[in-house]
């Protein structure tokens, strides 16, 4: 269906000071024939694009151009504008000097190209919360079951540092839950990680696009995002951290940019003692760069508490809301009392998570995800806790996520919290 005008003129009213998204307010079709302006509930998904991130982009595609290796003006600019890039994330991340900064497509990417760069026989301490990007990778992995609350994930992870072989020793912890929104303890995580001579990797997919990261502050060896999630396009994210195992490592990908020279038969190589251009093989993707790099620089220029204090009124109102309505439970680890982001999974009284998403996008115009949320054993753990209470799971043991950002209003969460008392009241 083609949409057509929305029938209220809803939304984009931007608020002043606040980075623009694009699409915000954009018809969407309506079961009933009629349309309404998009109420996007999926930011954890992948988040719009900033409109400084697309005017970021038009201005580099003139002199679009390949990196590194071309000695024409526009390929110049185009390396400058990359390398700058690096630098941008760098900043943005409170990443030293020293640190690498690897252009990778996604946080799943960055944390394969870290799996691959541990030294063999490294053990990967990992909670069983996490998202599968950071769950699976590891070769060599001890798991650990989903703590009651902060302070038991910091002894799990200090027991188990201290009982892992020995060798290398990886704890892998996310910064922001995607199902929940929960803030995990990084900075005591990272002191627990130190005391056993153990590093830390962290995921902070969920977290950058919320909260200012600085992972020299905070003590932590690496940290993974992507720039889907951070208002910029898809194909482009980060791993950074210590230069030593990515410098050891072989290369994530053989070719071009990664070898510093190659014999005359192609059987030996020389690969470049630079942790970036070691794994960053093959003709890297610029504009995901440039364009990530004007969504750090563009949140950072706004200023994180003005973004905090807004995003948490809007959870507020929001995990109030879900409270108020009997027949909506949402899943959480810890409770109340911790930091969390724009993000809340809830299940509906007599609803199938599917069956509601699919009505609140017909009926409502709202865009929400249903699933496991690449975190099967987490979105599991809180859901065997939310049937024990009471909560009707529904079939197939999945869930709803409502997850917001820059281009959310309170309208869009009064329309949400209006759809879900209406689905309450007439269940499947
Ligand atoms: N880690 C977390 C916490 C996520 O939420 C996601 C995506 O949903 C990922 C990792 C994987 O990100 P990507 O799909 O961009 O690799």
């Amino acid at each position: 269906r083609t949409p057509v005008p929305p029938r209220e003129p809803s939304v984009p009213r931007h608020e002043p000071d606040l980075p623009r998204v694009i699409g915000t307010g954009a018809p969407v079709p309506l079961d009933d024939g009629g349309s309404i302006a998009y109420a996007n509930f999926d930011y954890a998904a992948s988040a719009p694009c900033l409109e400084a991130v697309h005017e970021a982009v038009t201005r580099t595609l003139p002199y679009y151009s390949s990196v590194h290796r071309g000695a024409g003006y526009a390929s110049q600019v185009t390396t400058d504008a990359y390398e700058s890039a690096r630098e941008t994330v760098r900043g943005f991340l409170g990443a030293w000097t020293r640190a690498a900064v690897v252009f990778t497509r996604n946080t799943t990417d960055a944390m394969n190209l870290l799996a691959h760069a541990a030294p063999p026989g490294t053990t990967a301490v990992v909670f069983e919360t996490e998202h599968h990007a950071s769950l699976l990778p590891w070769r060599r992995a001890v798991r650990l079951p989903a703590p009651a609350n902060p302070a038991e994930a910091i002894e799990a992870a200090d027991r188990a540092l201290a009982a892992a072989p020995a060798g290398p020793r990886l704890l892998v912890v996310t910064a922001a839950s995607n199902v929940t929104g929960e803030v995990w303890p990084i900075a005591e995580l990272a002191r627990t990680a130190r005391r056993h001579g153990a590093r830390i990797a962290v995921d902070a997919a969920q977290y950058v696009p919320h909260r200012p990261f600085d992972m020299t502050a905070l003590g932590v060896d690496y940290v993974a995002f992507s720039g889907h999630k951070l208002y910029a396009p898809f194909g482009a994210g980060v791993l950074a951290g210590r230069s030593d195992w990515l410098r050891a490592a072989e290369p994530f990908l053989k070719g071009g940019g990664a070898s510093d020279s190659v014999s005359a038969h192609g059987d030996r190589v020389r690969w470049s003692a630079d942790a970036q251009r070691r794994h960053e093989a093959g003709t890297p993707n610029v504009l995901g760069a440039i364009a990530l790099a004007a969504a750090c620089d563009t949140l950072a220029a706004t200023g994180w508490d003005a973004l905090v204090r807004r995003e948490e009124r809007l959870l507020a109102r929001l995990r109030r809301g879900i409270a108020a309505l009997p027949g909506v439970r949402e899943l959480t680890l810890w409770g109340t009392g911790v930091p969390r982001v724009g993000i809340v999974s809830f299940v509906v009284d007599g609803w199938n998570a599917r069956d509601a998403a699919l009505t609140l996008s017909g009926s409502y115009g709202i865009g929400v995800r249903d699933g496991k949320f690449c975190a099967h054993p987490f979105v599991g753990h809180l859901l065997s806790g939310a049937a024990a209470d009471g909560a009707g799971c529904g079939e197939g043991d999945t869930a709803v996520r409502a997850s917001f950002g820059l281009g959310t209003g309170e309208e869009h969460v009064d329309r949400l919290l209006r759809a879900l008392a209406e689905l309450v009241r007439e269940p499947r």
